[in-house]
């Protein structure tokens, strides 16, 4: 199905195949022509599914015609959670936009930079605005624009909105807004503060649910390789280096076990980096630039990679530490096998992290074989999550101590505790 067929104009289509789209995702046959037609869009749906260009289309149809390069109105207004899903949203507003006669002045504004180039940048106004919500009230209140006449908003990765606490800000935007305007809503999950915030938001919305991880059916490969703890770093080099892997990124859960990581790797002749929220806004741009550019083979990074940014065709996800919950699996996985592409999902799982790995697994409902790789055989055994209860008798030749009880004890609760938790 052509993207024509779904009403949006040539000079739209056009730059759409020119950015490599042959044909509408389920998302985008979904909304566009809802979002032509004006009705409000409620849709859940992954980074990976095309979701935006499935509201940057049609929202740039309607755009046309009207009054553009008014100073200090904004007509259309996009929220996201992060910097670098701003930047890549305004990126790809920019490049669709490109053979309309009418193209709207589009505005990028986060924070963590100095705000006066935001300012001069607004100057003359801007029709659509790009933005996170604290450095987007931050310039309302040094009146560089106004939001009275925003007749579009889109919630861009709500629930991560309000997961990275930006609920206040979101209300005090929301009140800036005109009643009267046209709503879109993207939401990976929908857990109740999200259905609530949408509830309040929307009016009788196109209801549009994409399976919520396309991405993890057939296009990417999961593994999962079992090896102990300490002897990631020496497998991840060697499966690197015998498979030819390029362009990997790499999964951890700390700031500081990023650093540590690509500094070993960097170490071992591998061009690897890091890539966490601990970076200087300008740090994190370059590291995420040249990974694009292929400059590094490897990138070590938290669950900030783990959703958002979108490197075209990423091959190869790795799970060094498990994430926290089976929702946070499904991001980071989501960053390879993008649109179509194919992509491998590895992770590796040791003595201590196998009974985490199977409630990820039971929660996605995934049962997958267990890899064993020649030379890395794991030696550690697992301690037994309950010892003291009454499964503790299947583990010969190790009773465990009164400490090894208490840890166990603290692993179980722990591994409970995030994976009932929302993730981030
Ligand atoms: P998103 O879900 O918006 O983050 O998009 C994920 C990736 O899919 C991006 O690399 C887009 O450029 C790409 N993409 C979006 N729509 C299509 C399409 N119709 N055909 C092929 N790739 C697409």
């Amino acid at each position: 199905m052509p993207f024509t067929a779904l009403g949006l104009v040539p000079a739209l289509a056009q730059a759409a195949a020119e950015l490599g789209f042959t044909a509408p995702t389920p998302i985008q046959q979904a909304a566009i022509p809802a979002v032509l037609q004006g009705q409000d869009v409620l849709a859940t749906a992954q980074t990976g599914s095309g979701k935006t260009a499935a509201y940057v289309l049609p929202l740039l149809q309607r755009l046309q015609g009207a009054p553009l390069h008014t100073p200090r109105r904004v007509r259309a207004l996009v929220l996201v959670p992060t910097r670098e899903l701003a930047a890549q949203v305004g990126e790809v507003l920019r490049s669709l936009a490109q053979h309309l006669t009418e193209r709207p002045k589009v505005a990028v504004l986060f924070g963590g930079v100095s705000i006066n180039p935001q300012m001069m940048a607004l100057r003359g106004g801007a029709d659509v605005v790009v933005a996170t919500p604290g450095r987007l009230l931050d310039l309302v209140e040094h009146n560089a624009l106004r939001l009275s006449a925003v007749d579009m908003l889109v919630l861009d990765e709500a629930d991560r909105l309000l997961d990275l606490g930006f609920a206040d800000e979101l209300a005090r935007v929301l009140a800036l807004l005109p009643v009267q305007r046209h709503t879109l809503f993207f939401s990976a999950t929908f857990p109740p503060e999200v259905q609530a915030l949408a509830g309040g938001l929307l009016r009788t919305p196109e209801r549009i649910d994409i399976p919520s991880a396309p991405v993890a059916d057939a296009v990417v490969l999961q593994r999962v390789i079992q090896v102990d703890a300490d002897r990631r770093t020496q497998l991840l080099r060697k499966l690197i280096k015998d498979n030819g892997w390029e362009r990997v990124l790499v999964f951890v859960a700390t700031q500081y076990a990023a650093e540590r990581l690509a500094t070993k790797l960097h170490h071992g002749d591998l061009y690897a980096t890091s890539f966490h929220g601990g970076l200087s806004q300008g740090a994190r741009k370059q590291a995420l630039d040249e990974f694009k550019q292929k400059r590094w083979d490897v990138v070590v990074t938290t669950d900030l990679a783990a959703r958002g940014i979108d490197i075209a065709q990423l091959p190869v996800v790795v799970n060094f530490d498990l994430p926290r919950s089976a929702v946070d699996y499904v991001h980071r996985i989501g960053r390879t096998g993008r649109a179509g592409e194919s992509g491998l999902a590895v992770s590796f799982v040791s003595a201590d992290t196998e009974a985490h790995w199977n409630l990820i697994e039971k929660r996605q409902g995934l049962s997958l074989p267990r890899e064993q790789i020649a030379g890395f055989e794991p030696v550690e055994v697992a301690v037994p999550r309950n010892p003291v209860g009454p499964d503790n008798g299947g583990i010969k030749g190790k009773r465990p101590s009164k400490k090894d009880k208490l840890r166990a004890a603290a692993a179980a609760a722990a591994l409970e505790a995030g994976a009932q938790s929302t993730p981030e």
